[in-house]
């Protein structure tokens, strides 16, 4: 296992969001945490990327490496255009000629090439994260951790920026943390689904995904096999009817 999690707790004021949470995440893989709204995904994410602290345990294996953080929310500096936000992360990790060959790669990558020169408040919310995913693959990160980024968008669309992001991790695969509420989320984007209840924060279950990366639709078979034990695991079965 390349990050170890290991008997982390975590209280805020009276609410206990981690209690001895133990967890490996594997290397080079997609690992999808999927969990109810509330059960401390977010803070998982923050405790990863050291803007938390747990009240003890601890998280090896990202000691001194580069994270790139997407967060549910684009976080665009709103005063630059769509490739300045992208410069402003290169800046003084490599060399003019290299930083604007990775710019080039990643808007490209992105279907960004036209609306480089947009700023943030032309571009519609989903091109928004679109740039905030390209920002967050042309920094040379080696982990990369993702707080529900395709939420609160219509199913097409957040299929497209999904599509976007298996581009940019099939041309730079890096060992990726990706929480999530969503079942149909965790199904196209994890390798792995953990499935979590709480608070605290307990892993209930670890499905891997019988389909390749490349070979996940929501129509696929397997997925919808795999869909229905997710939902029962999450839901418990057999539950009634809603009315
Ligand atoms: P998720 O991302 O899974 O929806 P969070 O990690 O945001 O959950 O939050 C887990 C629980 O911890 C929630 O009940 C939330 O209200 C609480 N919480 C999160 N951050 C703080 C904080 N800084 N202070 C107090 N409570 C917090
Ligand atoms: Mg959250």
């Amino acid at each position: 296992m390349a990050i170890r999690i290991d008997s982390l707790s975590k209280c805020f004021g009276t609410l206990q969001v981690f209690d001895n949470l133990s967890l490996g995440l594997e290397e080079g893989r997609i690992t999808a945490l999927l969990g109810p709204s509330g059960c401390g995904k977010t803070t998982l994410l923050n405790l990863l990327a050291r803007i938390l602290l747990p009240d003890s345990g601890t998280i090896e294996g990202l000691e001194g490496r580069r994270i790139s953080y997407l967060f549910q929310e684009p976080r665009l500096l709103p005063w630059e255009t769509a490739e300045d936000n992208i410069r402003f992360v290169l800046d003084g990790k490599m060399g003019r000629e290299e930083g604007e060959a990775r710019l080039d790669k990643f808007l490209g990558l992105t279907d960004l090439e036209e609306f480089r020169g947009f700023y943030p408040y032309q571009m519609s919310g989903g091109m928004r994260q679109r740039l905030a995913i390209a920002r967050a693959f042309a920094y040379p990160s080696e982990v990369l951790l993702m707080d529900e980024p395709f939420q609160g968008l219509d199913l097409p669309r957040k299929l497209d920026l999904i599509s976007s992001f298996v581009r940019l991790w099939a041309a730079e695969r890096r060992t990726t943390i990706f929480v999530t509420h969503d079942v149909q989320e965790a199904l196209v984007l994890g390798d792995e689904i953990v499935l979590f209840s709480g608070p605290p924060a307990k892993p209930r279950e670890v499905f891997g995904n019988p389909a390749g990366i490349s070979e996940r639709n929501l129509e696929n078979p397997e997925l919808i096999e795999l869909e229905k034990r997710l939902y029962v695991s999450l839901l418990g079965s057999g539950r009634a009817p809603l009315t």
